[in-house]
């Protein structure tokens, strides 16, 4: 009798797993008619290879940097975008980030802001000879612009700035103003004082406040999975994790080497880095993996919709083996990362002063001030002391319904009328995107360059690179983007 229990319960779930596939359908997306231009991609090439020439290397202190670089960069745009030059305001903010404001037709409108940094980081130390064309020579061999800058990001800021002078060549006007904010110091970390942190403070004293910030994040990524799925995916960034150093020291007895106790100061340290690895912060799914999924679904092929479709039940499961992929884990939980240690000043001393320097990636919904109650009630010892550096709490998640994203949506679907699907994800690392929390509701990432995923890990590393190929379409995805967004209704 069981047994035909179990599978007439076996027969429902394929039944209802089979009507879920079948019902998965892509949601229905507004397409725009792509405005004609011509865009000639060498030219933006070469403008890319241009930029990638000024060393425009943000440093963590002030003195190391080149500021004659970022001066000698502003005067090559103004000299390239003539257009942007005779109709924007310029200001520079902060020594080196640019505000640019575009007017638009109705200054009751809240304005949009268009957003890259200028800086890049430095070559490794020791890893210059190993690139294929020196780092700074924004080589062009055909295929490739090379350069440190070519994907992060100077390959974002000039394709912004050739389409607004395209639209300001055809005549446009945006209905709203449209800001165009490059940072001078996003890749510094530093968390007390930014170029974006500036641009924002500046706008909010004039009273502004932004309808949506479009940043970096991630590209376009051809997803093939043969016989599961076979789409484009434009992942946009919603939100993005915390950030917090936190310095723990511990309290012991000290004293000279030679009578020395079983157990030192380093003893209680390496229990208190057992106790942090070992009870790592609770797990959560957020709302935003269901709809990345859900997304994925719609566009996968009816075995595909079997397969991803039907994951609701399985959601544990899913955090799980997630857990078990450093990426994955990133996702759903708060990351622990003991990073630094210290002992005693001398190898002859008992440590009395033990410290360890955890870096912390709250997960949206853990405060650091959560994170500092965790860490009390796991370590065993009570005695401890906690001090914070460049904290930074996660950011809520902009919503996937705002004019902003559905722009994006109906844009990348414009040019590629196989489907694209447009998704939310979390940011891992950090952007100056963060900063316009203070000012925007609706703050996006996403860099609409179709990308191979081996390149992504050229980034910050060696050989830098951007397919020619994938700067014309992003040009007119910025293009039709403004557009959408600054139109008023
Ligand atoms: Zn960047």
């Amino acid at each position: 009798m069981w047994w035909k229990i179990l599978l007439a319960v076996l027969a429902l779930i394929i039944i209802a797993s089979l009507i879920r596939a079948a019902t998965l359908k892509p949601k229905k997306i507004q397409t725009v008619k792509i405005r004609d231009v011509d865009i000639d991609e060498n030219k933006v090439a070469e403008h890319l290879s241009d930029a990638i020439k000024f060393k425009t290397i943000s440093r963590v202190r002030d003195e190391g940097v080149e500021w004659e670089e970022f001066e000698k960069f502003h005067e090559y745009l103004d000299k390239t975008y003539p257009l942007i030059a005779k109709n924007t305001t310029k200001e520079v903010v902060d020594k080196a980030s640019l505000l640019y404001l575009w007017k638009g037709k109705n200054p009751d409108l809240e304005p949009m802001a268009m957003l890259a940094h200028q800086d890049v980081v430095p070559v490794s130390e020791g890893t210059e000879k190993d690139w294929k064309y020196d780092a700074f020579s924004g080589h062009i061999d055909g295929e490739f612009v090379w350069g440190r800058g070519a994907l992060d990001m100077k390959n974002h800021l000039i394709c912004v700035m050739e389409a607004v002078e395209s639209l300001m060549a055809e005549g446009f006007q945006p209905d709203r103003d449209v800001y165009l904010c490059f940072g001078h110091n996003e890749e510094t970390v530093s968390t007390v004082y930014t170029g974006a942190g500036t641009i924002v403070k500046t706008l909010k004293e004039r009273g502004v406040h932004l309808d949506s910030v479009l940043d970096e994040g991630s590209a376009l990524i051809d997803l093939n999975i043969k016989g599961v799925i076979k789409t484009k995916l434009a992942a946009v960034g919603t939100a993005e994790k915390g950030y917090v150093d936190m310095k723990i020291t511990l309290h012991d007895k000290g004293g000279h080497t030679s009578a020395a106790p079983k157990h030192s100061g380093m003893w209680k340290l390496a229990n208190a880095v057992r106790d942090l690895e070992k009870n790592q912060f609770r797990s959560h799914w957020l709302p935003f993996l269901s709809e990345l999924l859900d997304t994925l679904a719609s566009r996968a092929t009816f075995f595909g919709k079997i397969f991803i479709g039907n994951y609701p039940p399985f959601i544990p499961l899913l955090k799980f083996i997630l857990k078990l992929i450093p990426q994955g884990a990133s996702m759903c939980r708060t990351i622990t990362s003991v990073s630094m240690c210290e002992g005693s000043p001398a190898a002859n001393v008992l440590p009395q002063r033990p410290s360890i320097t955890v870096n912390f990636r709250p997960l949206p919904g853990d405060s650091i001030a959560d994170v500092e109650k965790h860490v009390r009630k796991v370590i065993r010892y009570k005695d401890i002391d906690i001090e914070h550096f460049n904290g930074k709490e996660a950011t809520p998640f902009s919503p996937t319904d705002s004019r902003a994203f559905k722009a994006i949506e109906s844009v990348e679907n414009s040019l590629h009328p196989e489907g694209v699907a447009v998704a939310p994800y979390l940011v891992m690392g950090g952007t100056d995107a963060y900063r316009y929390g203070e000012i925007c509701d609706n703050i996006l990432r996403f860099a609409p360059f179709n990308v191979p995923l081996s390149l992504f890990f050229t980034t910050h590393a060696t050989n830098e690179r951007i397919p020619i190929a994938s700067l014309a379409e992003a040009v007119v995805f910025f293009r039709e983007y403004i557009i959408k967004v600054s139109d008023k209704d």
